[in-house]
């Protein structure tokens, strides 16, 4: 009988969770360590941030989930890992502050067998000065809080339109190692979408800001996708949609610092710049949530485990190379942290082994390279790779092989979809196979047949349908583990 602890209750760790109790023989126990007490469909997080979802639509109560499925939930933070166990017992074990009310602060060390790191990302608003929704002056959408303070902004600003004050409204990337220009992305195509519907597009300045050398990079490089045998780019596609909209897009940038009003940023030029905004949203750097490690005598052995970024090293090939030379096989396939083979890291939690997009500098040598984005789809598969691993771990015995799940042959999507109700919305939709590109298999490095960027209702409808099944999946309601990660 086993012990089985995830960290984090996000799209990763969850999806590992609910498997693992679906498939774990009785006896054997799931714990899910998570400090919020309610989960969050992040990507339409975006709909809420313009005012067109309630929050509640995209969270629910985490513990009746576990109750119902026979998880044990500690609403609690884990701090650090002992993987040898400490000097009390030889079993491995998570420090955990508790943050659920009547246990706040209260810590406690959880013994496990096996564990998931799923904790996601920390959100660093604090590289850059004046950035973000709780001491600077953006808002942000990465959380359901921050995108209804987004949404009472954005409204404020499209009141002040409507009085007939010219607004400037920014929508991009805080910093120049930021991930997730697919949600910007996104962000802007609703904020577009909001301010024609009021009837005050004419008067308002849309600019998207980003670390992007070409638009339709999205951190992975950009895409090339067919069309009745034409070859075109995601650079292309991207730049007719602003084009059209009449966003106006600042490239390769890396943002300094952003003051009342003014956002200070430098470009790949080197030359610095300053940029006045009524309303902002800049999503911030990811990094990992900041766990330490501890071998059995209490040394600190955090960097074993960690890279320099916070994120869990696993089975990827790390070894510095050129970014020429990096091939779609050093990405990781099982998840195994590295020197512990009952640890898995799942999700934005793991460190990827190097850039997508190819990394740049500016003439000052400012790093201004977007980071590989680990979106919801791969996110689950991964947790449920990790999940399976270890079911047959349990049930099989140590020799059972790892389960794999390469993202150099995961697809991924990204929906930008506006307006809401099955009539009247538009979407502007991307699907990529695989997100590491593999020019060894593609000459493009992705397959044409999978690799797709589409405009119109059809996109708006899958949005809303995955917003549906995808709640109803996390619910863990009828038929769940029958809709894909
Ligand atoms: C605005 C926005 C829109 C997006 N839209 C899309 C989209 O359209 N399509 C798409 O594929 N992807 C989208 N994504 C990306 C997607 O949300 C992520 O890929 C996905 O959530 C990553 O899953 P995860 O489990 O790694 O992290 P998360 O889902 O962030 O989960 C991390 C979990 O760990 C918990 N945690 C944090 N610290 C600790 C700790 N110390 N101990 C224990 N638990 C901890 C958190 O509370 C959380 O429960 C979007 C992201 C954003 C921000």
């Amino acid at each position: 009988m086993a012990d089985v602890v995830v960290l984090g209750a996000g799209v990763s760790g969850h999806t590992a969770a609910l498997h693992l109790s679906r498939l774990l023989p009785k006896g054997n126990t799931v714990t899910v360590v998570s400090p919020n007490a309610d989960w969050n469909w992040i990507p339409s997080n975006i709909w809420v941030g313009v005012g067109k979802m309630p929050a509640k639509s995209v969270l629910f109560p985490l513990e009746p989930v576990y109750r119902k499925k026979r998880i044990r939930f500690l609403q609690a933070a884990a701090t650090a890992i002992w993987p040898q166990g400490d000097d009390q017992s030889g079993r491995p074990s998570v420090d955990v502050v508790h943050t659920g009310s009547g246990r706040q602060g209260e810590t406690e060390r959880v013994g496990y067998d096996y564990l998931i790191n799923a904790t996601g990302p920390q959100l660093r608003f604090h590289m850059t000065s004046g950035l973000g929704p709780d001491e600077g002056h953006t808002v942000s959408v990465c959380t359901a809080s921050h995108a209804v303070e987004a949404a009472e902004q954005l409204k404020a600003t499209i009141e002040r339109l409507k009085a007939g004050e010219p607004q400037t409204l920014v929508v991009g990337m805080g910093h120049g190692t930021c991930t997730c220009e697919g949600a910007a992305f996104e962000y802007v195509f609703n904020v577009d979408h909001e301010l024609r519907e009021a009837g005050v597009r004419d008067r308002a300045r849309l600019v998207y800001l980003t670390n992007e050398a070409a638009l339709g990079d999205f951190g992975v490089d950009g895409m090339t996708f067919e069309e009745r045998g034409f070859q075109t780019t995601s650079e292309l596609w991207t730049g007719s949609l602003f084009r059209e909209r009449g966003v106006e897009a600042i490239l390769g940038a890396h943002v300094n610092a952003v003051e009342e009003g003014v956002i200070r940023y430098e470009t790949l030029d080197g030359e610095g710049h300053t940029l006045d905004f009524d309303f902002a949203m800049l999503l911030p750097p990811f990094g990992g949530v900041g766990l330490t490690a501890y071998d059995r005598g209490g040394a600190d052995i955090t960097e074993e485990l960690f890279a320099p970024s916070g994120f869990m090293k696993v089975d990827a090939d790390y070894t510095p190379k050129p970014y020429e030379e990096w091939r779609a096989e050093d990405w990781p396939k099982t998840y195994q942290a590295v020197g512990y083979d009952n640890i898995w890291a799942v999700g934005i939690a793991f460190a990827p082994p190097h850039q997508i997009s190819r990394p740049r500098t500016s003439a000052n040598g400012t790093l201004i390279a977007p980071a590989p984005p680990r979106t919801g789809m791969p996110s689950g598969v991964m947790g449920k790779t990790a999940a399976l691993s270890i079911v047959d771990r349990i049930k099989h015995g140590s020799a059972a092989p790892n389960h794999e799940a390469s993202m150099a042959d995961m697809g991924a999507a990204c929906v930008a979809s506006a307006g809401a109700g099955l009539r009247t919305g538009s979407a502007a939709a991307m699907t990529m196979m695989p997100v590491v590109p593999d020019y060894s298999r593609y000459p493009t490095g992705r397959d044409l047949k999978d690799t797709r960027g589409e405009i119109g209702l059809g996109g708006h409808w899958v949005k809303l349908m995955l917003h549906h099944l995808f709640l109803h999946k996390a619910k863990g309601r009828l038929g769940w583990q029958f809709i894909p990660e």
